[in-house]
């Protein structure tokens, strides 16, 4: 894109070589490091040309066809192609594609479908859940009141008595599913079942999961859900922010009303198009198989790391994350997460359910199979990486091991590059 020459600021990123350096390194770490993260992933170029585009230029607020400014004739059409792909996607009837991000989303829906103080049952954040599902420290946690549920201690899965006992004691206006690391499948007809009993909604968060849902690959939340949130940028690979979606039409106004102006003001646009492509390719049939090849890749990865000894929560993984149970190499996460990135893989932390040690320094490490396969790794080079985890987890403190793993992942890395020129 050219640019013109009147004017203040014309040049492009070479006029800012400090920033210009740093983006370059960033570009560089991705290349040439391995991504489990399992919040991340690696977007299409046409994703990161939407994002980049003039529409960071435009200001809307309201919604589509009924703003507040005008000139909103192209934001208009993207933000219903937005909605209408969405829709498509996930076979229901509204969407609401401007929250800025997967936890306002969340503070949109409490905001719109309950009143302060009401009662919101949610998962634990130790067992897996959100933090914007009413974590004490956020301001969902301070304006409603939440009860949590978590796993069962044998299984390791959400149990649906305790649902039920809990609901039952403290009927809440709202039930809410999905989680962080929740690494296995979820009941949603039955989840549906204990709302009904209570009169609540059921809501969905379903960040984690959306690529694996949309592709028929893990149990749809609809028609069980009332409404269901998401990120856009996670399994679905797109778009930074948020997304709400829901069939009766009865409560589109307080959905949308509740993200703006409830919790947020004008639209991100540029982020809406980065939606709109992210939903109209994950509408193609290579969706599909990439979503088949990061369940293939996660379950081959899960399996290596259980062939070498390592305890994986609930057993397994019924989607693109798992959590790897530390306690029995008494190594805490937070230096297996430290070794692992000198080797060029990068972890997180995590908690797992009943932890005894605390967060700082947790018994657990959360993977995810989302970028790696997005870049093209299969099963042969997620063994390899089971085998690089298991050596680095085996003598975390040797540097030249780090170091000579670092190299072999950096030469992997080559062959999968990840914006090819
Ligand atoms: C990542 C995540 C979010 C939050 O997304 P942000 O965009 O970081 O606000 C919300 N819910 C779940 C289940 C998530 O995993």
């Amino acid at each position: 894109m050219s640019f013109c020459h009147a004017g203040y600021f014309t040049q492009g990123l070479d006029a800012d070589p400090e920033l210009a350096a740093a983006i370059r390194g960033e570009l560089a770490r991705q290349q040439d490091g391995i991504e489990l993260i399992a919040s991340e992933n690696i977007v299409s170029r046409l994703v990161l040309e939407a994002q980049g585009s003039v529409l960071t230029n435009k200001t809307v607020e309201g919604l589509a066809f009924a703003r507040y400014y005008g000139g909103a004739e192209f934001a208009d059409a993207i933000e219903d192609l937005a909605i209408r792909r969405a829709t498509r996607l996930f076979g229901c009837r509204f969407a609401n594609v401007q929250a800025h991000s997967g936890s306002n989303a969340n503070a949109g829906v409490f905001l719109g479908l309950l009143k302060l103080g009401d009662t919101i049952l949610a998962m634990d954040t130790a067992a897996g859940g959100h933090i914007s599902h009413g974590h004490p420290a956020t301001l969902t946690g301070r304006d409603y009141g939440i009860v949590r549920y978590g796993v069962n201690r044998e299984t390791e899965r959400v149990d649906l008595d305790e649902v039920r006992d809990l609901a039952r004691a403290h009927r809440p206006r709202m039930i809410v599913a999905g989680g962080s690391a929740y690494s296995r499948a979820l009941d949603f007809a039955g989840l549906r079942a204990i709302a009904d009993e209570v009169e609540a909604l059921l809501m969905v968060d379903m960040a984690h999961v959306a690529g694996l849902v949309a592709t028929g690959l893990y149990p749809h939340p609809f028609p069980h859900a009332h409404v269901v949130t998401s990120t856009t940028y996670k399994s679905l690979r797109g778009a930074r922010g948020g997304l709400v979606l829901w069939n009766d039409e009865g409560l589109s106004d307080r959905i949308n009303h509740g993200i703006f102006p409830g919790v947020q003001g004008s639209v991100m646009l540029h982020a809406v198009a980065g939606k709109a492509a992210c939903f109209g390719e994950a509408l193609r049939p290579e969706f599909r198989a990439y979503n088949q090849a990061v369940l293939d890749n996660a379950r081959t990865l899960a399996d290596a790391l259980a062939a070498a000894g390592l305890r994986l929560v609930a057993g397994g993984t019924d989607c693109g994350l798992m959590l790897v149970d530390l306690a029995s190499r008494a190594i805490t996460g937070d230096v297996a997460a430290k070794a692992l990135e000198r080797a060029g893989l990068a972890v997180n932390k995590n908690q797992i359910p009943f932890d005894p040690r605390p967060p700082e320094a947790p018994s657990g490490l959360r993977l995810s199979s989302n970028a790696g396969t997005a870049r093209g790794f299969g099963g042969a080079e997620f063994r390899t990486i089971a085998g690089w985890i298991e050596q680095v987890l085996a003598t975390p403190s040797d540097e030249v091991l780090t170091a000579r793993i670092r190299a072999e992942v950096k030469a992997l890395c080559a062959a999968f590059p990840i914006y090819a020129a």
